[in-house]
Order: C-alpha cells, then structure tokens, then sequence
C-alpha cells in the first residue's frame, strides 16, 4: 500500500489545500491528512473544529482519512506505515523552507521521501494565514475556502 501523510495545520482548510489532494489521490493507495498539534503554536480554530471541517470537505473521497498527531512528522509516518510525505510548494520561500525539512524527514523518518506538486497559479496566493487575516479583518474569503465551511469561520471557538 502506498500510503502518504499530508501534514499541516489546516487553520482553516482553504480550496488550495483540496486542490493538492485532488491531485495527489490518483498517486496513492491512501492518503492521510494529519493535523499536526504544536503547543507553542496558537491556532485560530481549534483542533476540534479544524478535524470537523476536513472530515466535511473530503466526506466523499474514499482514499481520504483525517487524523491529528503529536510530536514528529516522521514518527507519525512510521506509526501509521505511510511511506511518503504529500507537501505543496506555491514559491520559493516554500521551496527554501521544504527543502530543509524533506532532508531531514529522509534521515530521521528511516527514507520516507517528500513528493511535491507545485500548486496551480490561481491557488498559488492562498494561504490559512491570509484566510485568517482576511477573517480578522472582517473581509470575503468565499473564494479561498470551500462553501461548507464558510458560513462557520466568522465564529472563532
Ligand atoms: P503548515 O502549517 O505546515 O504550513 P498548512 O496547513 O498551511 O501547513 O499547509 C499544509 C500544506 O498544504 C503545505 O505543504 C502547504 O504548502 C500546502 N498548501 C497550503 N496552501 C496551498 C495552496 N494554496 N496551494 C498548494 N499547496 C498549499
């Protein structure tokens, strides 16, 4: 089975997020989205409702699961057989910062290797930062996010 963990924050999923997975199902037998809990880092929504919204929004995809995790990505790989790491790379900063931690998963994740897809122009933008920046600010982000989750984002708990 070719699994792959697709790890992030997901704070909140947006439509670049589900692009990259859409993309990526016909490469893998499984793919398994994984929240990543940090306790140094403060997300705007919590663990709870960021699980709620991916189980939502990939309902329908049978090769999908949703998961969180503590602690190393590499470890979390190796409990869950998965062979391979999904990320997205959207410019060069992403590209500086992936290079570094695809190096290190290789080394200390026993060769899980890091497949990368460089996301469409039009999903290249996209980030949960500026999603919660915008939100912050009280500004639209109907096109960033997908339509079941919108109407609950202005709701921070
Ligand atoms: P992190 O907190 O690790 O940055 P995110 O939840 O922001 O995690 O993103 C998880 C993954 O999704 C990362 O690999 C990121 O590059 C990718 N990603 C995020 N937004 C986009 C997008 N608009 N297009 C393609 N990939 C994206």
């Amino acid at each position: 089975m070719k699994i792959a963990v697709f790890p992030g924050s997901f704070d909140p999923v947006t439509v670049g997020h589900i692009d990259l997975i859409k993309r990526a199902l016909p490469m893998f037998d499984k793919i398994i989205i994984a929240i990543g809990v940090n306790s140094q880092k403060k997300s705007l929504y919590t663990l709870e409702r960021r699980l709620i919204w991916l189980r939502r929004v990939f309902e329908n995809f049978k090769n999908v699961e949703i998961d969180s995790f503590e602690g190393l990505t590499a470890s979390y790989c190796k409990k869950r057989e998965a062979g391979y790491l999904l990320r997205g790379l959207r410019n060069g900063s992403d590209f500086d910062y992936e290079k570094t931690i695809s190096q290190l998963n290789y080394i200390i994740g026993g060769e899980i290797d890091t497949v990368f897809l460089i996301s469409q122009p039009q999903y290249s933008f996209i980030s949960s930062t500026i999603v919660r920046e915008i939100i912050r600010g009280k500004g639209d982000v109907s096109r960033f996010v997908p339509p079941s989750i919108f109407e609950e984002l202005s709701d921070f708990n």
